[in-house]
Formats: C-alpha cells, structure tokens, sequence
C-alpha cells in the first residue's frame, strides 16, 4: 500500500467512528478527497482503493488532471466523479460546466445561469450545491442564511443544473463543541429548506481537521484533502 492509500484508510476510519459516536449509520456520510496541488499520481493511488470521488479547487488544474485521467481508465474501478469546491468567476463557467460533474460553490444566481447554459446537452445535469455563510461578513463567499431559500428556489428551476444541497466552510473553532455549533447553524438552513419541499439530500461540511464536529452535526459529504494526500 501507498502512503495515500493507508491514509486514506485512516480518514474511511475517522468516518466510521464519528458516525458511531454520533448514532449515525456510515452509509449516510459520504467521502470527497480533496486532491488540488496534487498530480494525477497521487489521484490514480486513492482511486485504485476504491476512492471515485474528488474535490479540486483551481479549475485550469483539474481541467488538466481530468483530462488526463479520462485518457487513462483504471480497469476494475468506477469511473472519477470530479467535484469543483473551489470560487468560480464567471470567465471559468464553461470550462466547469463542460468537465465537472458537481459544484459545491453556487453562491450566485448569475453563476448559476451560466453554469445551467453552458452545460453540455449531451451531459447529465450538473449536480450542485449552495454555499452558505453561517459565519463570515459580508465579503466571505457563500450566500447568507436569511437568502438561502431565494437562491435555492432559483437554482432548483434551471435546467441545466439538478440543485442536491449545501456547503459551507466555517471559520475553524477552537474546539469541539464551538465546531458543532457552528455547522449546527448550516444543519438549521438544511432543514428549512427541505421543510419548503426542496428535496436536499447533500450537506457538504466538514474538512481534514473538523469532519468529527460536521458528522455530528449531519454532514453527509465530508472534504478531506491534507489528511490523505499530506500537507500542501
Ligand atoms: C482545500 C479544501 C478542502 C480540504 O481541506 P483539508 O484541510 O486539506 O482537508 C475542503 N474544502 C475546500 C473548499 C477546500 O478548499
């Protein structure tokens, strides 16, 4: 096994115990490896241990990453689900809308016409989810909590986009309880939503360092990148 591998091994681990610890069946919380600085080397050895999923930050990078790996299928294996975590500017949507499979950072409605129009037909639609700010002022990414349903009700109706939930990256808490506090408040905005009929099954919190706090706090995709691919 690889460096990679074991520790991937050790964050599938971290997950199955914070899921017990928190009365939580494992199967509910998903695991995107977060794999942006890093080739398409350390990709292959997390997807040869079953990893499909992965989160990148600066979209010329994964474009680059993901066509190489489409060029190099891995007998055995899922085909790679890349999700897009990272800001996006509106002179990036249509590369994002033509390579990736998810986005997790929607925070605009303008962005998210872009990303709806500029999906390729041939394409299933583009899976997305809301960023939130629980936390932050107002120059934080992320849509604040009172403007949440607006957005969400806008982006549920383009065509291009199938809306799947929320994201949210808090500022790190000093300690346990203050982190589930925090991602508690996203957890809030979550279920306000569904209580409108919008029909989120994706809450996306909880990093290297916190996925403990946002499991229990509900988290059903937890964005590890340090903890398995090391320090960047
Ligand atoms: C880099 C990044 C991560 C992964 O962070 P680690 O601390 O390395 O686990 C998760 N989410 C987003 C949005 C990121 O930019």
């Amino acid at each position: 096994m690889t460096m990679i591998q074991t520790q991937l091994q050790l964050v599938r681990d971290r997950i199955v115990a914070a899921c017990q610890a928190a009365g939580r069946d494992p199967a509910t919380v998903s695991l995107l490896a977060v794999s942006k600085t890093f080739g398409p080397e350390a990709v292959q050895a997390a997807w040869a241990a079953g990893q499909t999923a992965f989160g990148e930050n600066y979209i010329q990078e994964a474009v680059q990453k993901i066509t190489t790996l489409r060029q190099q299928p891995l007998p055995g294996q899922s085909p790679l689900r890349w999700h897009c975590i990272g800001p996006i500017q509106s002179n990036k949507t249509r590369l994002v809308a033509e390579h990736f499979d998810w986005v997790h950072t929607v925070d605009r409605l303008k962005i998210a016409e872009r990303l709806s129009d500029q999906r390729p037909a041939g394409l299933a639609p583009l899976q997305v989810c809301i960023q939130v700010n629980v936390d932050g002022g107002e120059n934080k990414s992320g849509v604040l909590p009172q403007d949440a349903l607006a957005l969400a009700q806008q982006v549920a109706a383009l065509p291009g986009l199938r809306l799947r939930g929320l994201m949210s990256i808090p500022e790190p808490a000093p300690d346990f309880v203050a982190a589930v506090q925090v991602f508690m408040r996203v957890s809030a905005v979550f279920d306000a939503l569904n209580a409108q009929g919008l029909g989120l099954d994706t809450l996306s919190m909880g990093m290297s360092a916190d996925l403990e706090a946002a499991i229990h706090a509900g988290s059903t995709l937890v964005r590890v990148g340090s903890a398995i691919f090391g320090a960047r």
